[in-house]
């Protein structure tokens, strides 16, 4: 579904991403693990038309999206969740999860994906008037995830979903990331919470200092040592 290949990105002098090569099939849910600065913020948002790589290969579904701008990028059916969730604070999570919507016209299929949001996210129904920056911060990823939903997208990016979250709470939210997977929704994850990451995930990617250092099944990666020592608390 989606190939990325020798994909470099540079913020001026600094190389953010050296040659990452990584793939993603339809259905699969992909974690890409690294610690802070390693590049996985800067890889999402060159698969989304964020940022555009001097060098490499993006293919989705077949075509090059390398230079297309990202509202193409979304219409196509790739869909972001930021890192920090951005949702428009000042305005109520119903009109949030519209804006998710707006580059569709299909009326009928948005008030369904809308039904189906609240379904998903009980939570966001209750406080569908609610202006969005008073919300908690699960609430708000519950509403920047289902913003994305909105878009009805094939590939979703989910960067760190789980940062700065009561334990219990990123429980819910990788169990929803499970349900959304299982509707049929692929998943390129990003986490620094590798445990929880690999737990959901059928392969990963480990990257450091904008090279992709190791990957392998979720299970390879789970009683790999190196990963064990640096990502997994030595467990
Ligand atoms: P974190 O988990 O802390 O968000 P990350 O793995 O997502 O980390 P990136 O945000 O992709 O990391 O950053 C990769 C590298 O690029 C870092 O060294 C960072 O300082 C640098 N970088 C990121 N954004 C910019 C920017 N706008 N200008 C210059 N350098 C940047």
């Amino acid at each position: 579904m989606l190939k990325v290949d020798e994909l470099d990105v540079f913020y001026g002098n600094i190389q953010a991403l050296k040659g990452v090569s990584l793939d993603v099939r339809q259905g699969e849910v992909i974690t890409l693990i690294g610690a802070n600065g390693a590049g996985k913020s800067t890889l999402l948002k060159a698969l989304s038309g964020l940022l555009k790589p001097q060098r490499g290969v993006i293919d989705y579904l077949g075509q090059s999206i390398v230079g297309k701008p990202a509202q193409t990028i979304v219409r196509d059916g790739i869909s972001h969740v930021p890192e920090g969730r951005r949702v428009f604070a000042n305005m109520t999570v119903q009109e949030n999860l519209e804006l998710g919507a707006y580059l569709r016209k299909d009326k009928a299929g948005i008030r369904e994906d809308m039904r189906q949001v609240y379904e998903r996210f009980p939570r966001l129904l209750e406080r569908r008037g609610q202006l969005s920056g008073t919300l908690s911060g699960g609430e708000q990823q519950m509403l920047a995830m289902g913003r994305a939903l909105m878009a009805r997208p094939k590939l979703l990016l989910l960067d760190e979903p789980s940062m700065g979250l009561a334990p219990l709470l990123v429980q819910t939210i990788f169990q929803i990331i499970e349900e959304i997977n299982r509707d049929g929704t692929t998943i390129l994850l990003v986490e620094q919470n590798a445990h929880m990451a690999l737990s959901v995930a059928s392969r990963a990617y480990v990257i450091e200092t904008g090279r992709i250092a190791l990957s392998g099944t979720a299970a390879e990666l789970q009683a790999s040592e190196q990963v064990k020592q640096a990502y997994l608390g030595g467990q």
